[in-house]
């Protein structure tokens, strides 16, 4: 711990333990660096004791991470899924070259022969987590025989230091982790291996580990960041989580003053303060008590739920937000005092559920066509039924989305990808991930039917926030601001063709 806290210092960091939070990360930013000579004094004194919005707070290579191969096999090193070949000796392994196969050599070698010597029908057991506990094992045994090194960041101690919230959990979810913790020991066959332990560990994983994404935020693996894993939860965070790799970069998104605690989101923001506390006791078994969640019960905190997960008013034009009346049989708007009957709002529910399951059966058979058609029908069923600026018509509208851009059909993409943005300005931060992507696919969107003027609007709103939350030096902030390049020399190529004429 001490040496961790040393090593965190150097970074403008410490750890606190709280009794009522557990370990936090909080900033103890303070620079004496002589050489900001372009800054003003004021300007100065501020960059040393804060962190700006867009510098990394931490990055961390995982202790143990594996790919996600369930739906399409990817490289266990670099999560590509080109040219990949598959592990002779063990057939569950895939690389893209010789250089990922070597660096990975050292822990696959022991991984490899205890995969090797399974049956058929046990190989199919071998879930993301279940290889991902094999790992950890293994990289903590070839750390205690000193064949990969420790550092003060990089070591077992801070796995053994994470929350398990073994106490909390159900006796069904329990048994469950008794299961694949049998599995475990089965494949590594350790005499000292203890199936109390591997448990702990499976619960560990549970609400300590982190999906790695790419960076358009698309699932690629499941990884164990001891350090990061201090990082507590707001659903009004001051810092963002991406990936590059498997590198873990957390950046902050706002200013952050010594003394103040680093926080990240765990869950999709997205969503009424109900939708998130449930998600967050049932994944992370905790309460969150943010500036958010603390408004719950509020008249503001009320509305903004109607909003986002209710109903609206008959009246199309009324944007007013609708509350149960006192005997539970009607819908009133607060804004025009119209009354919706409860019986017809769960009619057109019943509709748009039974055709929300044929519809997610025809796109993940890939009928893109028929797929379209009937999230366009379901959007229309929102539309008579919900808010504007409601999550679940939000949802439709990001489906529809990404079928258009399989149909190749930009216009369509376009216009979807322009209604999903004023709710993506709602409920997500200035500076936030997801609005800047967003505003990324319009852009390209908007470039490609040579919207140039747009395309310049739109991909500057998203660099705004991606060189905050993506870095500026990073390939994928460096494509973006190619394009942006692009086109503005095409808007100004064509301002001078129209001067010529
Ligand atoms: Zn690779
Ligand atoms: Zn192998
Ligand atoms: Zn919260
Ligand atoms: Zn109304």
């Amino acid at each position: 711990m001490a040496d961790l806290q040393s090593a965190l210092a150097a970074r403008g960091l410490t750890v606190f333990t709280l009794p009522d939070k557990g370990r936090c990360l909080v900033s103890s930013r303070d620079f004496s660096s002589g050489s900001l000579s372009t800054i003003s004094n004021a300007e100065e004194h501020e960059m040393r004791i804060f962190y700006m919005a867009g510098d990394v707070i931490i990055s961390q290579e995982p202790y143990a991470y594996v790919s996600n191969n369930s739906s399409d096999s990817r490289c266990e090193g670099c999560f590509s899924s080109i040219n990949l070949k598959k592990c002779s000796a063990c057939q569950v392994v895939w690389y893209c070259g010789s250089t990922c196969q070597k660096s990975d050599w050292k822990l696959h070698r022991l991984e490899c022969q205890a995969l090797a010597q399974l049956s058929n029908d046990r190989r199919k057991l071998l879930t993301p987590s279940i290889r991902l506990m094999v790992r950890l094992y293994l990289r903590r045994k070839l750390q205690s025989e000193q064949v990969i090194p420790t550092t003060a960041t990089d070591n077992y101690d801070l796995v053994e230091a994470l929350v398990d919230h073994m106490s909390d959990i159900d006796e069904q979810q329990l048994v469950l982790y008794a299961q694949m913790a049998n599995l475990v020991n089965l494949i590594l066959k350790w005499p000292e291996m203890n199936i109390k332990d591997i448990t702990g560990n499976f619960s560990k994983l549970a609400c300590n580990a982190h999906t790695i994404c790419d960076s358009e935020l698309r699932p690629l693996g499941t990884g164990l960041y001891p350090v990061v894993s201090i990082i507590n939860h707001s659903c009004l965070p001051n810092s963002v989580l991406v990936f590059e790799g498997s590198l873990a970069v957390v950046r902050a998104v706002q200013p952050i003053p010594r003394g103040n605690e680093i926080l990240i989101s765990y869950i999709e923001t997205a969503g009424s303060t109900m939708t998130r506390q449930k998600a967050l006791k049932e994944q992370y078994l905790f309460t969150c008590a943010c500036p958010r969640c603390l408004k719950v019960g509020l008249y503001e905190d009320i509305q903004e739920s109607a909003i986002l997960e209710g109903y609206g008013c008959e009246d199309d034009k009324c944007r007013g937000f609708l509350l149960r009346d006192s005997d539970d049989k009607a819908f009133v708007c607060q804004q025009c005092g119209l009354v919706r009957n409860k019986d017809e709002v769960k009619k057109i529910a019943r509709e748009v559920k039974l055709m929300s399951d044929k519809a997610s059966t025809s796109l993940s058979s890939g009928y893109y066509l028929e797929a379209s058609n009937m999230y366009k029908a379901i959007e229309q069923l929102q539309l008579k039924m919900c808010h504007s600026l409601s999550l679940n018509l939000m949802r439709t509208r990001e489906t529809l989305l990404k079928i258009l851009m399989e149909l190749k059909d930009w216009r369509g993409a376009l216009m979807y990808c322009r209604l999903t943005i004023p709710i993506y300005q709602r409920v997500y931060p200035r500076i936030h991930p997801l609005l800047g992507l967003q505003y990324y696919t319009c852009g390209k969107l908007e470039w490609l039917l040579g919207e140039t003027e747009n395309a310049i609007k739109t991909l500057t709103n998203a660099l705004d926030i991606l060189r905050i939350t993506h870095g500026t030096n990073t390939s994928f902030t460096r494509d973006l601001l190619i394009k942006l390049e692009e086109a503005h020399a095409e808007a100004s190529y064509k301002l001078s063709s129209n001067d010529d004429q």
